[in-house]
């Protein structure tokens, strides 16, 4: 998955990154160590995929991101959806 804003969305925004609900939460601005371009680092908070777990946390991101965010929570984030069979599932 990819995104990238050309300034700093608004507080509140939300991103979807392979079927995942992302919201941004905060704002900072960064310097690009690189160049010294002046850019924004992005707060997000996402739920947990867990069905049944209402686990958050939060990722932080550039304004331009080309990687795989992580969707689980502390307690199941080395989990990736379809690698295993959760418990109670109701899709399938
Ligand atoms: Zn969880």
């Amino acid at each position: 998955m990819t995104f990238a804003f050309p300034v700093a969305p608004p507080i509140g925004s939300e991103v979807s990154v392979d079927g995942h609900a992302y919201r941004l939460v905060g704002v900072e601005p960064y310097t690009r160590k690189h160049d010294g371009a002046a850019s924004n680092l992005l707060t997000w908070e996402g739920t947990c995929l867990v069905e049944g777990c209402d686990g958050r946390f939060q990722v932080v991101t550039g304004l331009r991101e080309s990687y795989r965010l992580r969707k689980g929570c502390d307690d199941h984030r080395g989990r990736q959806p379809g690698r295993k069979k959760l418990k109670g599932r109701k899709k399938s």
